[in-house]
């Protein structure tokens, strides 16, 4: 087995963290843990993955819950489209492969919201196949450890790492495999300040040799970042408000949100009342600005003001599919942190 290899191996059986998901090698728990870690701190996402475990115990649970539940559950982590993609996968499980996990990386690969990392993932801890896992504490250490100045989120260089790590897997345990790297990777490697002193391959290390670790990895600056205006309208009559579902293909899809309009720039009052619905335009009702928040997504920055709408008289809303809520049961939706943040201000 190649020095490195064997260095990072002996590295994690020292040093590893006990996590939940490490415990076991069933397909549904490892995916689950997979899809609440993406993009979240450990202590954040173990919290999650006992809630999913706890409401759904199996994928059969997950699959004939209803897809609000789903969402609710994930609420505070964003990228709700994960959860959508979870509870379609679990029906497909459940009506195509009779609830158990396939095997096979191809078929795991066509699950919806599951991409190569994450098959890899289920493929190495659950059925120990040599899949390596490549996430972006395996990029940068791989970066590193051989001094490779590709840009690591480029597309057309995923197979030029791959190929390493193909390399490196043969003839190892690949479960074992894929934890250590990724735990140097989180732990010692890091993305700022890595651990140099402490780390086993610090002298097969090109980069530190070369005085690189501050440049490498690369990254190319392609992320578009979009700025959009939303105005809230917070209706209230006495101590009810309005809720709606979006139901667009669009952020916080299928959750529920206060009704919003979209402006192209920040508006003032005099703006907002021209384009307020019919329905809601009563020289009586008050209206304030009552909060502005800005509210930062991956490609997205939120302006979002929330304007408090007092009815004077409770209109004709059946047909606008507006639900009246309370301070209290609104929470029995899956609400958006961006609004819960507004709503927990009042
Ligand atoms: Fe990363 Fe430093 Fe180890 Fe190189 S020596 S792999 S930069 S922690």
């Amino acid at each position: 087995m190649n020095q490195i290899v064997l260095e990072i191996l002996e590295y994690y059986k020292n040093n590893k963290r006990e996590m939940p998901w490490r415990q076991t090698t069933d397909a549904y728990k490892i995916w689950l843990s997979e899809v609440v870690l993406q993009q979240t701190q450990v202590i954040q996402g173990t919290a999650y993955y006992y809630k999913f475990i706890e409401n759904f115990p199996t994928v059969a649970h997950l699959a004939n819950a209803n897809e609000e539940l789903v969402l609710k559950l994930r609420q505070g982590l964003g990228y709700y489209s994960r959860a959508r993609n979870l509870h379609k996968a679990a029906k497909i499980i459940v009506s195509d492969y009779k609830g158990i996990f396939p095997k096979d990386y191809k078929l795991i690969l066509k699950l919806p919201g599951i991409g190569e990392y994450t098959a890899a993932a289920i493929c190495s801890f659950a059925f120990n196949q040599a899949y390596p896992t490549l996430d972006g504490n395996v990029f940068r250490l791989i970066s590193r450890l051989y001094a490779v100045e590709l840009p690591i989120n480029e597309q057309k260089n995923r197979s030029f790492f791959m190929e390493i790590l193909n390399n490196l897997i043969l003839n190892t345990n690949p479960r074992l495999f894929n934890n250590a790297f990724m735990e140097l990777g989180a732990t010692v490697c890091k993305s700022q300040n890595p651990n140099c002193n402490i780390c086993p391959v610090s002298i097969q290390c090109m980069a530190l040799k070369e005085g690189k670790i501050k440049i490498i990895p690369i990254k190319t600056n392609k992320i578009k970042v979009r700025n959009r205006y939303l105005n809230f309208l917070h209706i209230t009559y006495g101590n009810k408000f309005y809720i709606t579902k979006r139901i667009q293909k669009d952020i916080w899809q299928n959750l529920y949100t206060l009704p919003l309009i979209e402006s192209t720039q920040g508006i003032d009052i005099k703006s907002l009342i021209l384009m307020l619905p019919e329905v809601i335009k009563n020289k009586k009702n008050t209206i304030d600005l009552k909060s502005e928040i800005k509210h930062l997504l991956t490609h997205q920055v939120i302006f979002a003001k929330f304007w408090e709408i007092k009815l004077e008289q409770l209109p004709d809303f059946e047909s606008n599919n507006l639900i009246e809520v309370d301070i209290n049961s609104y929470k029995n939706f899956a609400i958006p942190k961006l609004i819960d943040k507004y709503l927990l201000l009042l």
